[in-house]
């Protein structure tokens, strides 16, 4: 069978360049070599092509052939007398993220959609792709070795579902029933590779448990320790990115969830998938409808199996949860956009954010989650504790993911309510299609836990006076940024005070009644102590000219919402509870003043 052939070369690899060379047989008119424009898992057009430096081609005896520039990612070059195709590039490859390609002194990491173009109409074939790692260097990818230095893929798909990590990198190797798994781990920083891999197994043991078996013939971690955080699934691997001193305390539950959410991708995403992901088309956005399953059901499952492989305890699983249902009560953008069009637009809003997206917007990760959750609650409910969504998962994984067929829309919502054995589209389609509040009364029926506010305790004061009331919480709808040393509004929360008042993002506050003003807390503390329905002196610099805003001192109940098991659950209540988080959760110690379930 016909072949490609790709050698990729670092030969100043300080420099940031990327040398590839093509070579395809069988050639035999002009043909059309086509950059991607995005990565799957990524939902931007990236234009790699704007990376891409020298282009040239010849025929296989290395006679120059023409190359003309078609459109902005695709060159279109003559036909080689015969039939052998040649052509290289330069990439500049200075992005640390992992949806981009990194090379410097240290290492190249390759995501192939940025560094490969491929030939129009022949990316069904199988390619082989031989690497001139620098002295010292050694290769780690899930593709399949085939010589010194040398891989196969299937396909092209297959080439760019597997990045490379090239360099001096740490190997982690280790096995789950038999099945290898390993870490690349790029960077230094406060990691423990004991620990990390015995943490890992766990996360791969839940999820084969809720899966039934493991997806993949070997499965390998690109783990990046460098700052900010990020992953990108891939079938037999993924790439992670995370703070080089994220590996102790709260750090490291982030770190133990990315790796279970880009881990999850194996099954729900990369195999189980809507059609539209995959095979693809890499020169236009693939619009789907349902990334609240592909994103938003991995990450409800992502806590969940934190909690279900015994890494964090059932309290912080729901303290998490809680923290979710927070943030996303506290977006405005919940009464704009519903979850099915935040999928579709994530090309044009979710990826491309601005001042104005948590106004306009909602995240399907965070949406789609919470989804699952009351799709979980209600399946549970209806079928008296039999099934739940991991047997829709299952079912989904049965007649889908593990034939590797991308399903037609709507089969999700088919899968729900057959499993559910009713039909569950009175609830799911305002959920979908709408943007009225989710109603979380079915996490207290089914599970006896209760959302409430967080009231803290007003127990007898000092010296026996009575308690103070509950405080209250400044609500000025300001989300600041510290920018070199600056105090700078990213968003105004619409409705706020802020927004009323007037002040703009991208203001930076000076002073709040002739006071400098130098961090958060300060404008918070402020609020909090003017007289009620008193107005506030704000100055700020916008676009370099001292503006004065009155901003209202408004303040409200505390906004944070916490999950409790509540006293008297019914057993019914404690047997769902215990079946879902795999253990028990004891009830809240003492009833909390003005708590009410929302
Ligand atoms: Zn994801």
């Amino acid at each position: 069978m016909a072949r490609i052939r790709y050698r990729v070369r670092f030969p100043e690899p300080h420099t940031h360049m990327v040398g590839v060379e093509l070579e395809a047989e069988g050639v035999t008119g002009p043909s059309r070599l086509v950059m991607p424009s995005w990565t799957p898992g990524s939902y931007l057009m990236r234009e790699f092509a704007r990376n891409v430096m020298h282009m040239e081609a010849a025929d296989g005896s290395w006679r120059p052939l023409a190359v003309r520039k078609a459109d902005r990612g695709s060159w279109e070059v003559d036909a080689p007398a015969d039939g052998v195709l040649r052509a290289r590039w330069v990439v500049n490859a200075d992005e640390l993220t992992v949806r981009t390609s990194h090379v410097d002194a240290t290492h190249a990491a390759i995501n192939g959609a940025s560094v490969f173009a491929y030939l129009e109409g022949r990316t069904d074939e199988p390619v082989e792709i031989a690497v001139e790692p620098p002295a010292g260097w050694r290769i780690t990818t899930a593709m399949e070795p085939a010589g010194e230095n040398v891989f196969t893929a299937a396909d092209y798909d297959e080439l760019v579902d597997s990045p490379l990590e090239i360099g001096t990198h740490r190997v982690l190797e280790w096995e789950v029933d038999g099945v290898p798994h390993r870490y690349a781990v790029w960077g230094r920083g406060n990691d423990d590779p004991a620990r990390l891999v015995a943490d890992t197994t766990r996360i791969v043991q839940a999820e084969r448990d809720l899966w039934g078996g493991l997806p993949y013939p070997h499965f390998t971690f690109i783990l990046h320790l460098a700052s900010g955080q990020g992953g990108l699934e891939h079938r037999n691997s993924t790439a992670l990115l995370v703070d080089r001193f994220s590996f102790r305390g709260m750090g490291y539950e982030s770190v133990l969830g990315l790796v279970a959410h880009e881990l999850f991708h194996a099954w729900n995403g990369k195999r189980l998938r809507p059609e539209v992901l995959g095979p693809f088309d890499y020169t236009r956005e693939a619009y789907t409808r349902e990334l609240w399953v592909v994103e938003g059901f991995t990450t409800y499952y992502t806590d969940l199996v934190l909690r279900r492989a015994g890494l964090i305890t059932p309290q912080r699983y729901l303290d998490k949860l809680a923290e979710m249902i927070t943030r996303f009560q506290q977006q405005p953008g919940r009464g704009v956009q519903p979850l099915e069009e935040s999928s579709f637009d994530t090309w044009i809003k979710f990826y491309r954010p601005d001042a104005n997206s948590p106004n306009a917007t909602i995240s399907y990760y965070q949406k789609g989650a919470l989804v699952a959750l009351l799709l979980d609650m209600a399946i549970r409910e209806h079928t008296g504790n039999a099934r739940s969504l991991d047997d829709v998962m299952r079912l989904l994984w049965e007649r889908w993911g593990a034939r590797d067929v991308g399903f037609p829309e709507g089969t999700v919502q088919a899968v729900l309510s057959e499993v559910a054995g009713t039909d569950l589209s009175p609830v799911l389609v305002p959920m979908l299609r709408g943007t009225g509040e989710l109603d979380f009364g079915g996490l207290l029926r089914t599970t006896g836990v209760m959302l409430s506010r967080a009231e803290p305790y007003a127990g007898p004061g000092m010296a026996g006076l009575p308690a103070p009331p509950p405080p209250r919480e400044p609500e000025t709808g300001m989300q600041l940024r510290v920018e070199g040393g600056r105090l700078v509004v990213a968003h105004v929360l619409a409705g706020s005070a802020g927004w009323r008042a007037g002040v703009n993002a991208g203001d930076e506050l000076v002073a709040v009644n002739g006071f400098r003003i130098t961090s958060p807390d300060t404008l918070q503390q402020r609020v909090l102590e003017a007289a009620p329905g008193s107005t506030l002196d704000l100055t700020v610099f916008r676009r370099d000219e001292l503006v004065t805003v009155r901003l209202p001192a408004v303040t409200v109940p505390p906004s944070r919402l916490v999950l409790r098991a509540v006293k008297d659950a019914t057993p019914a209540q404690q047997a769902v509870l215990a079946d879902w988080l795999r253990t028990t959760v004891p009830a809240a110690p003492a009833a909390q003043p003005g708590a009410t379930s929302l």
